[in-house]
């Protein structure tokens, strides 16, 4: 098939945080000389002010007031609410949407991000009421319900669940496909990769085992003090380590992180795009329960220790994870250091034991199957 015989596919996504941006570049991976991708960002780039500005403000928002942002989440997790928002919204963003959709046309549309589910699909529906419309829940274990349109004509799931809350929400079963999170195709490639070679071509010690912060792509959680509580602890253990902190596009936090003086080897960095060979390097994650990065880790057999998660969607995220035994929750900040430090002592199993259990909740293969299960829908449709 040459590039203009291949079906269309139009992904939706925002700049909120990394994880839609992933799964948005992990299904146009896996869809690469099988359709033609084109992202669209329809509340970023067309909807009105302010709407226009909300994936900007997410990582301020959540970092500063993350109890206002769990109201938020609650206003969105009542079919009430959800359908008055969307019904108020619609003539605001209709002939905005329509059009680009319109100038788009594509063959099938796939949205990764939950507030650009309903608006789209409706307007899709006036417009070109035969292409297909698939959802791709990011939210793994408790997606808000503005998630779950119930004409969607596939809805992928990461886990039984969430099956259950697009079941409530009036979707078919035959509609819901529980499948997992979208991962890049790195994080394949990286697996069974020595640690000592990746650390080496990451500049890091080969031989040091290595501590992994990340706050998602906004740099989200209070990353500085665990930092520089866990950096004391090792060094005053005696425990051979080094750290690498990723900031992501925080970038007030890599320059708080790289004024202060630290007694290990550190290596601070913004915003990567090689997250797999970092975590594949690492012997240990410290993360916010960001469902991207608990996804990615994984995939490379990488522990996790969950400091926070954003109240209200990422709280089923710390069960997955801990319910698995693929990983440990320590919400309270004088619990991170010593819990490290005791994680990586030598002769302890611990970090082993999570690894082999975060192996097997991991869902490499997740963009490959919902890119079929996509285009399985596309070739049904259009025979139709
Ligand atoms: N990420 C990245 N580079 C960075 C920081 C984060 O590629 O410097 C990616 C990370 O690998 C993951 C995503 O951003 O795929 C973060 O998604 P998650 O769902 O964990 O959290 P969010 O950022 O959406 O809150």
């Amino acid at each position: 098939m040459t590039e203009h015989t291949l079906p269309k596919i139009a992904i939706i996504m925002a700049h909120a945080g990394g994880g839609h941006v992933t799964a948005a570049r992990s299904l146009a991976e896996a869809l690469e000389g099988k359709a033609q991708v084109v992202f669209l960002n329809l509340l970023d780039e067309h909807a009105p002010f302010p709407l226009n500005h909300l994936s900007a403000a997410y990582g301020p928002w959540v970092n500063y007031a993350p109890w206002t942002y769990q109201k938020i989440y609650e206003l969105f997790s009542a079919p009430w609410s959800v359908e008055m928002i969307q019904r108020a919204a619609y003539p605001f963003v209709r002939n905005q949407v329509a059009a680009v959709l319109k100038a788009v046309a594509a063959d099938l549309v796939i949205s990764v991000h939950s507030v650009q589910v309903t608006i789209p699909l409706r307007a899709l529906r006036e417009i070109s009421p035969q292409t297909p419309f698939v959802t791709v829940v990011t939210d793994p274990v408790t997606p808000p319900i503005a998630w779950f349109a119930s004409d969607a004509d596939l809805c992928v799931v990461a886990t039984e669940p969430a099956r259950k809350v697009a079941l409530a929400c009036g979707l078919p079963a035959d509609r819901v496909q529980v499948i997992g999170l979208p991962v890049r195709r790195a994080f394949l490639t990286v697996c069974g990769q020595p640690k000592a070679a990746l650390r080496a071509q990451l500049g890091l010690d080969p031989a040091l085992r290595t501590v992994l912060l990340t706050g998602g792509g906004a740099g989200i959680g209070k990353l500085l003090a665990p930092a520089r509580a866990i950096a004391g602890r090792l060094a005053a253990s005696r425990t051979p380590a080094q750290m690498a902190i990723i900031a992501g596009n925080n970038r007030e936090l890599l320059k708080r992180l790289r004024a202060q003086q630290w007694p290990l080897p550190v290596m601070l960095l913004g915003y990567v795009e090689n997250m797999a060979e970092w975590m594949a390097a690492s012997d240990l994650l410290i993360t916010k329960a960001g469902p991207g990065t608990l996804a990615e880790a994984a995939c490379v057999g990488l522990p996790v220790l969950i400091t926070e998660f954003i109240p209200g969607q990422e709280a089923g995220n710390v069960s997955w994870v801990v319910d698995h035994q693929a990983g440990v929750y320590a919400p309270k900040p004088e619990q991170v250091a010593p819990l490290v430090d005791e994680l990586l002592r030598p002769g302890n199993p611990q970090l082993e034991l999570m690894a082999g259990q975060a192996l097997n909740i991991a869902r490499c293969d997740a963009s490959e199957k919902i890119a079929q299960a996509a285009l399985a829908l596309y070739h049904r449709t259009a025979e139709v």
